[in-house]
């Protein structure tokens, strides 16, 4: 046992971002017996899913909910012991259509909404029925959404119940979109249900932030350093092998570099890279998202999401976060809204997107009034979402890059899957076990897959 410690000595690993990729990365790379540097831009730690103050009340710049196939979340919450503070609650959906707010999201919704035809309403009940029920993508990966929608639901289905949806998150890039992606989407949701009249979703108690406070905690009482408000500038190498990494005070030397940071940065951390390789990952698109955020005196309505269909907005929906989690004592609404970021409205300030915000909730409850307003926030976010065409797998480059101990991912690596927590934290782990393990180390984590 000695000799084959000094054969594979505990190595230096130098994660970049500390969202839930990456400080998933660390923590298993950690537990596989190795030293950690955890370096994030940003001064708190969580990406994507980081809370902020919302006049008393920690949340989610952007909204979060956890989905019954959310296995390595699961996962991940029982070894950090928080198994009990994952809460499942039935939700339901909503569709503002034709200047009204209809039951939406089960099958008897679906038959009794007004003004659609009886055989759109069918074909469409039907594609989200097969979706849920199928496992196997590789007929859809060279197919649009918008193809593949109208091969199944008609025309007349995509117009009504998908062609805004698709237009209002990604503009130019809507007939472009892939089927494999849309498909994961479905299903993931389709299959978070207690029965098929029944939506069912979780939370975990206290937010993401109970997540993200456990492991860093966890990271840092295993001798992990964590490094907050440090721009990685860029990687270095030596020999085309990996030495570490710059940030503007001081260098980071590392055996093994994870980046996790989105992929449009990639290019320029990395000046080493062969040219076809940050080709490569230049050429993957992300449109931005920004949240506005209301706290409210009262609910607007009763569903957790509530998809728009209103010609004069450019909102696809409506999260209603406290049908989720009630024990938030205010009403706490987001208002997503996804465009490129080429787009004007992208820079619109503030107060434009807050009123046109309160527009469309005054339309799904016309009681409302501004005095039932108590507070708002306008979250962005530049990469926000990747734009997955069809035949997006061939875009995507391997994780381990052509630099020896250099591995690179971001959310846009585990497609067909959309971004989500718990993809996050698998390919973050699946990372961190690609670094040969010091033979003092502890029994690798089960059920992690391999990365891409
Ligand atoms: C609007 C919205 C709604 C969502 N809803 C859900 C949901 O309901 N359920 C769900 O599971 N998921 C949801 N997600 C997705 C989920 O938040 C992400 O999949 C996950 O948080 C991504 O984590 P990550 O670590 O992979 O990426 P990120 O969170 O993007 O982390 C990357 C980190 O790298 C840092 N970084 C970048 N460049 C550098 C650099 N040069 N040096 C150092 N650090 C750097 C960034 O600051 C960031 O913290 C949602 C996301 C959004 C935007």
């Amino acid at each position: 046992m000695e000799g084959f410690s000094d054969l594979l000595p505990m190595a230096k690993v130098l994660v970049i971002g500390a969202g839930v990729m990456g400080l998933a990365a660390a923590w298993q790379s950690l537990r596989d017996g190795h030293q950690v540097d955890l370096i994030e831009a940003a001064p708190e730690p969580g990406g994507m899913a980081a809370h902020f103050d919302f006049d008393g009340d920690s949340i989610e710049r952007f909204y979060h909910f956890v989905c019954k196939t959310d296995f390595p979340t699961f996962e991940l919450l029982r070894e950090l012991g928080l198994e009990d503070r994952l809460r499942w609650r039935p939700t339901s959906m909503g569709f503002y259509t034709d200047g009204r707010l209809h039951p939406w999201g089960n099958p008897v919704a679906l038959l009794r909404l007004p003004n659609a035809p009886l055989l759109s309403k069918l074909r469409y009940g039907l594609l989200a029925f097969v979706s849920t029920r199928r496992n196997s993508w590789a007929e859809l990966e060279n197919v649009s959404a918008k193809d593949w929608i109208i091969r199944w639901c008609g025309e007349d289905a995509y117009r009504r119940f998908w062609k805004t949806l698709l237009e209002f998150k990604f503009y130019e890039h809507a007939d472009n979109i892939s089927a494999a992606w849309i498909w994961t989407r479905i299903r993931r949701i389709g299959r978070s249900r207690s029965s098929i009249m029944q939506e069912e979703l979780g939370y975990i108690d206290g937010g993401s932030q109970t997540l993200i406070d456990a492991l860093v905690q966890a990271i840092e009482q295993q001798g992990g350093r964590i490094h907050l408000g440090s721009p990685v500038q860029f990687v270095t190498t030596k020999d085309n092998g990996v030495t570490g990494a710059e940030t503007t005070s001081r260098h980071f030397a590392a055996d093994h570099v994870i980046s996790t940071s989105p992929t449009p940065y990639v290019a320029d951390m990395i000046p080493d890279l062969p040219e076809d390789w940050k080709a490569r990952y230049r050429s993957i698109q992300n449109i931005g998202v920004i949240c506005v955020i209301f706290k409210l005196r009262r609910p607007v309505t009763e569903h957790f999401w509530v998809n728009v269909c209103i010609p004069d907005l450019t909102i696809p929906g409506v999260v209603e976060l406290t049908n989720l989690r009630k024990e938030i004592g205010s009403s706490i609404v987001y208002i997503p809204y996804y465009m490129p970021t080429t787009n004007e409205k992208f820079f619109w300030p503030d107060e434009h997107l807050v009123a046109e915000g309160f527009g469309c909730l005054l339309r799904l409850n016309p009681n409302l009034a501004a005095s039932d307003i108590l507070a708002t926030r306008v979250a962005r976010l530049r990469h926000g979402q990747p734009v997955c065409e069809p035949g997006f797998a061939s875009k995507i480059p391997p994780v381990q890059t052509p630099i020896r101990g250099l591995q690179v991912a971001d959310t846009c690596f585990y497609y067909p899957e959309d971004r989500g927590i718990a993809e996050s934290v698998r390919l973050g782990r699946s990372m961190a076990h690609n670094i040969p393990r010091p033979a003092h180390a502890a029994a690798p984590t089960p059920h992690v897959e391999s990365a891409v």
